[in-house]
C-alpha cells in the first residue's frame, strides 16, 4: 500500500496544502497593502478638522470687518456731532437732517456691533468643537502609526513567506510528471482548489461519501493510476 501511487497521491496532497496556505497569505498580503494605503478614519477626521479651520477663519474675517465697520461709523458719529456743535448750521431743515443722519448712524453702529458680537460667540463655540477634533485626529493618528508600524511588519513576514512558499511548491512541483499536474491543476479549478481528498475510514473527506469497497481497495493496491472518489472525482488519499 505504500507504492508509487499511494506517494504521488500524498505528493499532490502537500502540493494541495502549500496552493491553498499560498492563496491565503496572498489574500492577506492584499488586505494588508489595501490598508496601508491609507486610513478613511483619519482621512475623515482630517477633512472636519480642515473644514471648521476655514470656518473659523472666516468668522475671524467677519468679527475683523465687523469691528472696521464699527471704528468707521464711530468716526462719521463725531464728525457730524461736532457739525452739529459747531454752531455753523442755523437752517433748522439741515439741524433736522443732521440730527436724524446722527441717529441712522447709531443704528448702524449697534447693527455692526452686533454682528461683531455674533461673530465672537460663534468663534468661540467653533473653536472648543475645532479643540475637541484636533484632538481626536492626534488620538487616531498616533493609534494608526502603532498599527501601522505592525501591518508593515507583517506585510514583510508575508511577502517572505509568500516566497518561501513559491519555491517550496516549484521543488515538490519537480518530483511529480506533467501529466499528473495537469490533473491535479485541472481538478483543482473545478473543485474549490481541492483536488486531492483523504480517504478515512472508507469515506471521502471532501464530499463525505462511503466509497464503494472495491474502490477503497484499488486505492491500497493500484500502483499505476491516481484513484479518484466515485461521487466528486477527487484524487483519493489514504492519509
Ligand atoms: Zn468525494
Amino acid at each position: 500500500m505504500k507504492g508509487t501511487d499511494v506517494s504521488r497521491a500524498k505528493t499532490l496532497y502537500k502540493l494541495q496544502e502549500i496552493d491553498i496556505f499560498q492563496a491565503k497569505v496572498r489574500r492577506r498580503l492584499l488586505a494588508l497593502q489595501k490598508v496601508l494605503t491609507g486610513n478613511d478614519a483619519i482621512e475623515k477626521a482630517r477633512g472636519e478638522v480642515e473644514a471648521l479651520e476655514a470656518e473659523v477663519q472666516s468668522w475671524q474675517q467677519a468679527h475683523r470687518d465687523a469691528e472696521l465697520e464699527s471704528e468707521s461709523l464711530e468716526t462719521r458719529i463725531r464728525e457730524a456731532e461736532q457739525r452739529l456743535m459747531s454752531g455753523a448750521i442755523h437752517n433748522p431743515k439741515e439741524l433736522e437732517s443732521l440730527q436724524a443722519s446722527i441717529a441712522a448712524l447709531r443704528r448702524q453702529k449697534t447693527g455692526a456691533e452686533d454682528q461683531g458680537v455674533k461673530a465672537l460667540e460663534t468663534l468661540e463655540t467653533l473653536q472648543a468643537t475645532l479643540e475637541k477634533k484636533r484632538a481626536a485626529l492626534e488620538n487616531l493618528e498616533k493609534a494608526w502609526q502603532t498599527k501601522r508600524a505592525e501591518y508593515q511588519q507583517e506585510l514583510t513576514k508575508r511577502k517572505q513567506e509568500y516566497v518561501y512558499l513559491k519555491r517550496a511548491r516549484a521543488t515538490l512541483a519537480q518530483s511529480l510528471d506533467e501529466a499528473t499536474l495537469e490533473r491535479y491543476e485541472f481538478l483543482r479549478k473545478r473543485k474549490q482548489g481541492r483536488a486531492v481528498a483523504k480517504l478515512t475510514d472508507e469515506t471521502c473527506s471532501a464530499c463525505y461519501m462511503q466509497v464503494p469497497k472495491s474502490i477503497a481497495s484499488a486505492a491500497y493496491s493500484d500502483k499505476d493510476e491516481l484513484v479518484l472518489c466515485p461521487n466528486c472525482g477527487r484524487i483519493l488519499w489514504l492519509g
